[in-house]
């Protein structure tokens, strides 16, 4: 526990509040959540969204052998192509019926931003509907990030978060969510994302960390996992390079748990009292800091994966030494080996009250949580030159112009 005398001592709290924007509120004059998706039109059925079963079944009544189904799985998922022109195995009568039905297209590029290095995009993308979603594609050594969206905008109205300010436009489709895999391979295919290190190199890592709360559109986004890992019908990626994360949505967390898909889980936690999280994290409302924490180490337990807590250190809100104390405590008191916690230092904002901590503060909060056994790795913010950093995107004005002008692709 914080040291009393310390806690007690005449530290700085800045308080969470929106800047520039209101805040939606409920009946009850809190922040509104968003949980069920508005009424929209739905996205036109993709491969990526059917089981394999599925797949075959559809090809069928498209009037072709179920056996098409592969080719077609084979072009997109391998080739990263929806072109009927490129797939001269599949008989040419017919053949744009096909294509067309099993992969229509989901996304319109509208916009692309790339670091000077071109080692970092950021694609601003326009679905069937007009709602406009972002992906950030990061090289590393050794290994590909993207940062896929899961929803058009996001109902869980965090006052920090641009993404939230507009609340929630809809759910993506699984189709729409591997879609944003697909092109982003496709562009490292053609050498796009700066030097290459080897051959057939593609996304080797997957973060749900772009628009929206992916457990709030949980059902979509667990078919998104499966073809993303699925080695004979799928992308066939690793799963512990997917991260799945949540500001904990604890009934969900529990149901991700018994998956049996052992992705990468981490918990936006941003604050160890609810006291400061029932402002910064409006969820908080429903499903406190020791409820999600456990539902964490449930996680845990049941596949073994260790658990990542995510926490935004933002200058006098958080980042407290007796706050680094508090979540170590926390932590320990579910056991030890189970967790790692990564703070990540927001983008200095003059004037803002969401500004970056001090260096100072920054080493201090980790240096508390290592002194009680915590694994600690203060992470950089990628994509903060192009105005892209995961969690914080939205579409500008600008953007919007631009996606008005850009016809849908077809
Ligand atoms: S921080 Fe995440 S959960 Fe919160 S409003 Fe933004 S996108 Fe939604």
């Amino acid at each position: 526990m914080p040291n009393p005398k310390e806690r007690s001592a005449p530290a700085r709290q800045v308080r969470p509040a929106t800047e520039g924007w209101t805040q939606q509120k409920d009946a009850e004059g809190r922040p509104l959540l968003q949980f069920a998706s508005p009424r929209r039109g739905k996205p036109p059925v993709h491969l990526a969204d059917l089981t394999p079963e599925q797949r075959v079944e559809k090809v069928t009544e498209l009037g072709m052998p179920g056996f098409r189904a592969k080719q077609l799985e084979k072009h997109y998922f391998t080739h990263y192509t929806h072109d009927p022109a490129e797939m001269t195995d599949l008989p040419a009568a017919g053949r744009e019926e096909l294509v067309h039905g099993m992969l229509p297209p989901l996304l319109t590029e509208v916009r692309r931003l790339q670091t000077d290095r071109g080692d970092t995009i950021k694609f601003l993308w326009k679905l069937f509907d007009g709602a406009l979603v972002e992906s950030v594609l990061m090289r590393y050594p050794g290994r590909i990030t993207l940062c896929v969206s899961s929803q058009a905008g996001c109902g869980m109205n965090c006052p920090f978060c641009a993404t939230g300010q507009a609340g929630l436009t809809r759910n993506m489709s699984a189709g729409e969510i591997i879609e944003q895999i697909i092109r982003a391979n496709r562009v490292i295919a053609q050498g796009e994302l700066g030097p290459a290190e080897h051959d057939g190199e593609r996304v080797t890592n997957i973060v749900f960390m772009g628009m929206g709360e992916p457990l709030a559109n949980y059902a979509r986004v667990m078919q998104a996992v499966r073809v993303m890992t699925d080695k004979k019908h799928g992308i066939g990626m690793s799963a512990r390079g997917i991260t799945v994360s949540t500001v904990g949505l604890v009934p969900a967390i529990k149901k991700l748990a018994d998956e049996d898909i052992p992705v990468t889980f981490a918990l936006s936690l941003h604050a160890p009292d609810d006291e400061l999280r029932d402002e910064l994290i409006p969820v908080n409302s429903r499903w406190k800091v020791d409820e999600a924490l456990d539902a964490a180490r449930g996680y845990f337990e049941r596949t073994g994966r260790r658990v990542s807590i995510e926490y935004a250190l933002i200058k006098d809100m958080n980042d407290h030494g007796w706050r680094a104390d508090l979540l170590g405590d926390k932590l320990n008191a579910r056991g030890r080996g189970w967790v790692h916690v990564n703070p990540i230092p927001l983008n200095p904002t003059p004037g803002s009250i969401w500004t970056a901590s001090t260096r100072a503060a920054q080493n201090e909060f980790v240096r508390r949580l290592e002194a009680k056994g915590i694994p600690t790795t203060l992470r950089d913010t990628r994509g903060k030159e192009i105005d892209g950093a995961c969690g914080q995107l939205v579409a500008t004005a600008e953007d919007e112009a631009v996606a008005a002008s850009t016809p849908l692709e077809d």
